[in-house]
């Protein structure tokens, strides 16, 4: 694995450079500047179909370059993930997407710029017109669907998380 030695636990302060004493969360002994280390909310969609077969896309980009996702991605300031659920639907996917139940929330690890930054990622049920969407060949090469119920390993953990959750109350939902 490469080292991760930047990022936000890298051990000097955020607004003056100092070195930290200690890891966040600290306070910076020259600044006095309070640190800490939150994970970063992300939203994500999960479109499933009559046959209980969930849309993936394949990865054009690191981390995790190839390997299978949903369409989702990082909250933008204050976006509330509902609402990034729906631009990132819209960026990746080139349609309109209707967010609909809250699947659920994971903390996770996400390996990139070499920091690994503690990720919340937000889990929505999503429906839009499949035969709309015009993928972004910059964020992702192949788009396909997989059973809800026999899932292939995921780029992240956190939708292997969600999609067992997902299966489970589309289940209890019948
Ligand atoms: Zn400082």
């Amino acid at each position: 694995m490469t080292p991760l030695s930047t990022g936000p636990d890298a051990g000097f302060c955020a607004r003056c450079g100092s070195a930290l004493a200690s890891r966040p969360p600290t306070v910076c002994p020259a600044c006095g500047y309070q640190l800490y280390v939150n994970a970063r909310p992300t939203a994500s969609l999960l479109v499933v179909d009559d046959a209980g077969r969930f849309l993936a896309l394949r990865r054009a980009v690191d981390p995790m370059a190839g390997h299978w996702e949903v369409p989702g991605g990082f909250c933008d300031g204050f976006e509330h993930p509902r609402d990034a659920a729906v631009r990132e639907g819209r960026e990746e996917l080139g349609v309109d997407v209707r967010v609909n139940d809250f699947i659920g929330m994971y903390v996770g690890t996400y390996e990139f710029q070499n920091e690994r930054l503690p990720v919340l990622d937000c889990f929505f049920f999503a429906s839009l017109d499949v035969a709309a969407i015009r993928l972004d060949p910059a964020e992702a090469t192949e788009m396909t669907w997989f059973d809800l119920a026999n899932p292939p390993k995921m780029a992240f953990s956190t939708m292997d998380a969600a999609l067992v959750d997902a299966a489970k109350s589309l289940l209890s939902a019948k």
